[in-house]
């Protein structure tokens, strides 16, 4: 049997030392899953904050097992560790693209683990991947976290390359770690992603609340500052969404404005 890319069967025997049995289980069964389809894309809306009317969606996998439904933050994990992300990372951005091409979707957003980022062909295979699905680049972006941007030479460069595609980008989970505004002002990251640790308490009256609230105005305040548009993340209640709204910022994601949810089951809703 062909050894797959990233070298999965490798890190496999390695990890077998590492992992409970049931890592063992599920890794085993990561494996099968891309073989036989197991996985597909849910996509939550993007909504302009202003108009609330859907600017893109985000693609969030699913791993659909015989047995029940497999969130990403159970199975994502053993993918990195393995090397499994690799092939699912570009399972993900085909997925996701031949959407777009097809015109299922307007724009996508497609999260990129920090292991595929780091791979030097990474760049060449999203080129190749925008190549064959056909897709308009600029209806494509990239959300990346902190956790790819610690080498700030070489993530400049692939950040460029990416760029020069005509892709989108976007920081991921701001907030949550130590990268400062002013690095990310020399990068060509369009779009920031407030975390929902930060968004759920806006709305409450608790020193707690005006406290969130304070910090969400002054990240808003700051990217606008330095050209970016930003994105609130998990935006649950309509209270959330106004104060959000009236702070600035310029979209809003949550499931206030819709859970993710496959393709197949918004095709069938359309008239
Ligand atoms: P993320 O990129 O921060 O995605 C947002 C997560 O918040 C998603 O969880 C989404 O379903 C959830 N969410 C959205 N709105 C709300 C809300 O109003 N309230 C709450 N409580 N949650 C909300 P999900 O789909 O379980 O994904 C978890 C994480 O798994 C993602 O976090 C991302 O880091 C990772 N992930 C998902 N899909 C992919 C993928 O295709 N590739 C990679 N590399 N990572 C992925
Ligand atoms: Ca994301
Ligand atoms: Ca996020
Ligand atoms: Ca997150």
């Amino acid at each position: 049997r062909a050894k797959r890319a990233g070298g999965g069967h490798t890190f496999f025997n390695v990890l077998r030392d590492q992992h409970t049995s049931a890592e063992m289980e599920m890794l085993t069964g990561l494996h099968h899953a891309l073989e036989r389809g197991e996985f597909q894309l849910y996509y939550q809306p993007i909504v302009d904050a202003r108009s609330r009317t859907t600017a893109a969606h985000e693609a969030l996998i699913r791993w659909l097992r015989p047995d029940g439904l497999v969130n990403p933050m159970a199975f994502i994990p053993l993918a990195e560790a393995s090397g499994l992300i690799l092939p699912l990372g570009r399972w993900v951005l085909r997925e996701a693209c031949t959407a777009v091409a097809r015109r299922h979707l307007k724009r996508v957003s497609v999260n990129v683990s920090p292991l595929e980022f780091g791979q030097p062909d990474f760049a060449a295979h999203v080129e190749q991947i925008i190549q064959e699905t056909g897709v308009e680049p600029r209806r494509v972006l990239l959300e990346v976290t902190e956790n790819s941007l610690l080498d700030p030479v070489r993530s400049s460069e692939v950040l460029q390359a990416l760029s020069g595609l005509g892709l989108r980008l976007a920081l991921d989970d701001f907030g949550t770690g130590y990268s400062s505004l002013s690095a990310l002002a020399g990068l060509p990251v369009e779009i920031l992603k407030i975390d929902r640790s930060f968004t759920r308490q806006v709305h409450e009256q608790s020193r707690e609340g005006q406290r969130a609230k304070e910090l969400v105005r002054a990240m808003i305040a700051l990217a606008h500052a330095f050209g970016l548009t930003t994105v609130a993340e998990g935006v649950e209640t309509a209270e959330q969404a106004e104060v959000l709204e009236a702070l600035g910022c310029t979209y809003l994601q949550g499931y206030w404005f819709g859970r993710p949810t496959p393709l197949r089951a918004r095709d069938a809703a359309a008239p």
